[in-house]
């Protein structure tokens, strides 16, 4: 079976499925979907490649388990961030136990995993049935999974018991993860001469109160009661911007910042922060024009440990649970009410241009969740 698997990421690998909003190297998901798709046809089970839009796509299949009733849910994105500064992301290539090759790691290695799985089980019969769930864009808007949300899981014949996303977590559950929200903040002010400030309004002075405010703020969230999976929440400065030039009073500036979010941070927290950040500029001395706002914002993911997840976890070892300190598709997934958890194999260099998965791992994960449905037999 391993060699299976790396045959599966070997081709996974080979069609670039870089998400095409991240980089114009990206060719979208289309191509991707259609392979995957064949795979589950091939195999006689029924599967179909969803449009979301042009070439972004989602593949889904379905495989009747003798207690249909009982639906086990299976994720992966298929979509991948940019190659800059690779010299053969899309060529598979094997260094000991390392296989490296751009989104090995993150995540075509689970992707390839969900794809043996139904190998197995189109040739042993199967105690529930498994819906594998294919999906586009996780990596930027998650446009896949919100369109699988919407227009697949309603199809399934219930609402499935679990949902394993297999993102890279070192063959460790992932109970929870953290959620994250982007804010900006605009000042407008009047443009003039540099030599006569009286004449102007300066919109860069007060961005030095906003940092310092959410320098304060970022150290109020430090010293809070950690998470004990995730540990603290954070916020810092991503984007600044500002002016037109050196000799000029800058008529406008804009500052963008990231919050991290904790499972159990409620939404008045956040707005009480952003409140926080639009009045110490607001009372910078001048006649500015504030605006600041929530641009975008994900959930974060909790799951309660239930008879199934513990049953995973023995069977996956017994690690200790883990909290996973990205954002991923599963909190969107829980939103719909499957609990939804990461698991998948180890490696390292998610994002990175020395990306790899571990061959051992990648069996292991098989072996793990091949292991865990077949023992939903006597739930
Ligand atoms: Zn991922």
């Amino acid at each position: 079976m391993q060699d299976q698997l790396i045959q599966n990421l070997k081709r996974l690998v080979q069609i670039n499925s870089v998400n095409p909003d991240l980089s114009s190297a990206g060719q979208g998901e289309q191509e991707i979907a259609e392979f995957v798709c064949h795979h589950f046809q091939d195999l006689g089970i029924p599967s179909a490649v969803h449009t979301i839009k042009n070439d972004r796509c989602n593949t889904t299949a379905v495989l009747t388990g003798e207690n249909p009733d009982n639906v086990l849910l299976m994720n992966g994105h298929l979509d991948t961030v940019g190659t800059e500064g690779m010299d053969n992301p899309f060529t598979l290539r094997r260094d000991g136990d390392k296989l490296f090759g751009r989104g090995t790691y993150d995540m075509l290695g689970g992707c390839a995993v969900q794809m043996g799985i139904a190998t197995y089980f189109s040739r042993h019969p199967c105690p529930v049935t498994l819906a594998f769930t294919f999906v586009a864009d996780e990596e930027n808007l998650s446009m896949g999974m919100e369109h699988l949300v919407e227009h697949f899981i309603p199809t399934l014949p219930v609402k499935p018991m679990l949902g394993i996303f297999m993102e890279p977590t070192e063959e460790q559950i992932g109970i929870s993860h953290k959620g994250f929200a982007w804010f900006e903040i605009e000042i407008e002010g009047v443009a003039a001469h540099g030599s006569r400030p009286e004449e102007g309004v300066n919109a860069i002075f007060p961005l030095g109160y906003v940092l310092k405010e959410l320098e304060i703020i970022n150290q109020e969230l430090s010293e809070e009661k950690p998470d004990p999976y995730l540990g603290h929440s954070s916020l810092h400065p991503g984007l600044i911007s500002g002016g037109t030039s050196q000799s000029v009073i800058a008529s406008r500036a804009k500052l963008n910042w990231e919050r991290r979010i904790l499972p159990g941070e409620s939404q008045g927290k956040l707005d009480a922060e952003l409140q926080r950040v639009i009045s110490v500029a607001t009372n910078v001395p001048g006649n500015h024009q504030i605006t600041g706002r929530k641009i975008f914002s994900r959930p974060s993911n909790e799951v309660e440990k239930n008879e199934i997840i513990s049953k995973l976890k023995k069977i996956s070892g017994d690690k200790e649970y883990s909290g996973m300190s990205y954002w991923a598709d599963s909190a969107l997934s829980t939103q719909s009410g499957i609990p939804s958890i990461l698991f998948g194999p180890a490696g390292h260099g998610a994002h990175a241009i020395d990306e790899w998965v571990s061959a051992d791992s990648l069996i292991n994960t098989y072996e793990i969740i091949k292991n865990f449905i077949l023992a939903l037999n006597n739930k």
